[in-house]
């Protein structure tokens, strides 16, 4: 995510009224904190492995998150982090940073080729801004005809570091979610996108709003879009399941799914509701277009590796990390079936 001061931040808080909750997120926390606890009637049956009196039958919602494991994630980590090394054709390539053009190529390449590996096909759309030359990589499980669209994004650069939780953790969190949505058979069109040159000022979700949104904005209309979901530094926590997730109260349907997906899998993670930017939703707020941003609870800054070299997987919680993704997966489902 945008360092603070960076773009963003100039003359937008006041225009936005920076409001530290909503009035509906402290509804929402009240209801997550009651069901983070016990499997209450009303709250799901506990996920995994909770016994819940009278537990009710699996939900999608439910199922599909069941199937996000630590090993794909330590895997997606580990590559994307320079811990492995990955095969570019005929060579190894170790991503021990994403600043330089061969790096963010290469880890554009390793998206791309993971969500191929899940037979979803991937696309790298390569873009100039700022004097820069950037990749993102776009990947799209089709919907029913006549679907709305929902984007699952993340961002794919780091400041040339490892960038484990800025934004490693998104990165890996994409892959999962549209692993879990492959199986299912959605009923609107979900797209995983990977932003490259967020760090420099949103440049590849500035160029993709302004081109691939834009485009199915015009053609099928702004109903056909159900807003986007971007993950940024979602896998650090320090001795508390909390997050939050950043609306400014244009997030759309995304703030109510996240509700409904917390009670159906009976997750740990405590949300509270806030006003925050600074990443790749932005460009689809200016657009007038809705979207949020899930963050951990160290909301950005708070993280003590933030854009620093120890920004690495040893500073993150896995089980964290997997709680999280499981909340993203399942509010995705809702999205794309609702
Ligand atoms: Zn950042």
């Amino acid at each position: 995510m945008l360092r603070a001061g960076f773009r963003y931040d100039r003359g937008r808080r006041e225009r936005r009224r920076w409001r530290p909750t909503t009035s509906r997120g402290k509804i929402t926390l009240q209801i997550l904190l009651v069901c983070a606890f016990a499997a209450l009637p009303g709250c799901g049956s506990g996920g995994t492995g909770g016994e819940a009196p009278n537990a009710e039958p699996d939900s999608v919602a439910e199922s599909a998150a069941a199937g996000v494991d630590e090993s794909s994630i330590r895997r997606h980590l580990a590559h994307l982090t320079g811990e492995v090394s990955v095969s570019d054709g005929d060579r190894d390539v170790t991503i021990s940073e994403r600043g330089s053009e061969s790096a963010r190529r290469a880890a554009a390449e390793y998206m791309a080729s993971s969500f191929a590996e899940i037979s979803i096909p991937a696309r790298i759309r390569e873009f100039e801004a700022g004097g820069l030359r950037g990749f993102n990589v776009e990947a799209t499980l089709p919907g029913e005809e006549g679907g709305k669209h929902l984007w699952v994004t993340a961002h794919l650069d780091s400041v040339h570091n490892a960038g484990a939780n800025d934004d490693a953790s998104g990165l890996t969190s994409i892959l999962l979610t549209a692993e879990a949505l492959e199986e299912l058979d959605p009923e609107h069109t979900v797209h995983f996108v990977a932003y490259d040159l967020e760090e420099v000022g949103l440049f590849g979700s500035s160029h993709h709003v302004g081109s691939t949104v834009s485009a199915v904005r015009e053609r099928e209309g702004e109903k056909a879009i159900i807003g986007a979901l971007q993950s940024d530094m979602i896998a650090y926590e320090e001795g508390r399941f909390d997050a939050v997730l950043g609306t400014c109260d244009q997030a759309g349907p995304i703030d109510d799914a996240f509700s409904r997906a917390a009670r159906e899998i009976g997750s740990p993670i405590k949300l509270r509701e806030v006003c925050l930017g600074r990443s790749d939703h932005e460009p689809f707020w200016d657009a007038g277009l809705p979207a949020a941003v899930l963050t951990d609870g160290a909301v950005y800054d708070g993280y003590p590796c933030y854009h620093k070299p120890c920004d690495t997987v040893e500073e993150l919680n896995v089980s964290y990390l997997r709680s999280m993704i499981q909340l993203t997966t399942a509010a995705t489902v809702l999205l794309a079936e609702a």
